[in-house]
C-alpha cells in the first residue's frame, strides 16, 4: 500500500506531539507539528511588537507574511531524532514553548489570513503521503481524506499537569528558564480549548471520521499500542 496521511488533531497539551512523533518514527513516516508553525508566527509577531495590551496589529503581520518575511520551516535534528522549528531561519524550537508565546498563540491562530499561509505549506508537505501530522484542524481541513484520523483528548487538570510537569522539567534543566505555576498552566490549556473550539474559521472539532482517543488514564505504552493497531488496521503493515 502507498504510504498514507495520518492526521492527529485534538486539545492542546494532550500528548499529540509525542504519540505523532513516536509514531512516525516506528512506520518510518516525517512527522510535522504544526502547532509549532502557529507559534514560530505568534513568536515572530511579538518579537516585532505587533502584540501590545492583547491587541494584534494584524495589518503589520498581514503585510509582513505577503511580503515573505515570515518564514516558518523545519530542520532535522540528528542529536535528538526530531525535527526543529526555524523562523527566518533561525532555530527557536525552545522559545516558541515558552508561556508568552503560548498565552498569544490561540488568537495569532485565528487570523484567517495566518491559517492560510500555514494551511497552503502543511498540504504541500504531506501531498505524497508518508506522513503523520498533529494540530487541531488536520483531518477536518488540511487532510480531509486522510486515511487514518485520529482525535485525542483528555480532562483539562490531566492536560495541565503534564504541561506543567514538562515545563518544570524543562526550567530544572535550565535555571534561566522561567518557573511554571499550575494555576496558570490550568488557565491557558481552558483558554486556548475555547478560543480553538469557537474560532470562525477551521475550529477544533472531531472529524465525523476521525477515532476517539482518551488517554486520560492510559500509560505511553498502552496508547503506543493503541495507534499501531490503528495503523495496521487500514494499511495491513505492521
Ligand atoms: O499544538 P500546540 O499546543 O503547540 O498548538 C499551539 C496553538 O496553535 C493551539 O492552541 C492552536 O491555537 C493553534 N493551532 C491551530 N491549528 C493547528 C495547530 C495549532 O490553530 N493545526
Amino acid at each position: 500500500m502507498n504510504k498514507i496521511v495520518i492526521a492527529i488533531d485534538g486539545h492542546s497539551s494532550c500528548g499529540k506531539s509525542t504519540m505523532a512523533k513516536q509514531l512516525a518514527s516506528t512506520i518510518g513516516y516525517v512527522y510535522v507539528d504544526t502547532g509549532a508553525m502557529y507559534r514560530a508566527v505568534t513568536l515572530y509577531a511579538l518579537r516585532h511588537g505587533m502584540l501590545k495590551g492583547g491587541k494584534i496589529d494584524e495589518a503589520a503581520l498581514c503585510r509582513d507574511i505577503e511580503d515573505g518575511k515570515v518564514s516558518v520551516s523545519f530542520q532535522f535534528n540528528q542529536q535528538t531524532g526530531r525535527p526543529d522549528t526555524y523562523l527566518c531561519g533561525e532555530r527557536v524550537e525552545d522559545e516558541i514553548r515558552q508561556m508568552e508565546v503560548s498565552n498569544n498563540v490561540s488568537p495569532i491562530a485565528a487570523l484567517p489570513f495566518v491559517r492560510s499561509f500555514l494551511t497552503q505549506q502543511q498540504k504541500a508537505m504531506g501531498k505524497d503521503g508518508g506522513i503523520v501530522m498533529d494540530g487541531r484542524d488536520i483531518g477536518t481541513a488540511v487532510f480531509p481524506n486522510a486515511e487514518l484520523k485520529i482525535f485525542v483528548t483528555a480532562s483539562a487538570e490531566v492536560r495541565a499537569q503534564r504541561r506543567y510537569d514538562e515545563l518544570m522539567q524543562k526550567a530544572e534543566a535550565d535555571p534561566s528558564a522561567p518557573k511554571p505555576n499550575y494555576a496558570e498552566v490550568l488557565k491557558n490549556v481552558q483558554e486556548r480549548d475555547y478560543i480553538d473550539s469557537h474560532r470562525e474559521v477551521s475550529p477544533l472539532k472531531k472529524a465525523d471520521d476521525a477515532l476517539m482517543l482518551d488517554n486520560s488514564n492510559l500509560t505511553r505504552e498502552q496508547q503506543s499500542q493503541w495507534l499501531i493497531e490503528q495503523f495496521r488496521k487500514v494499511t495491513g503493515e505492521y
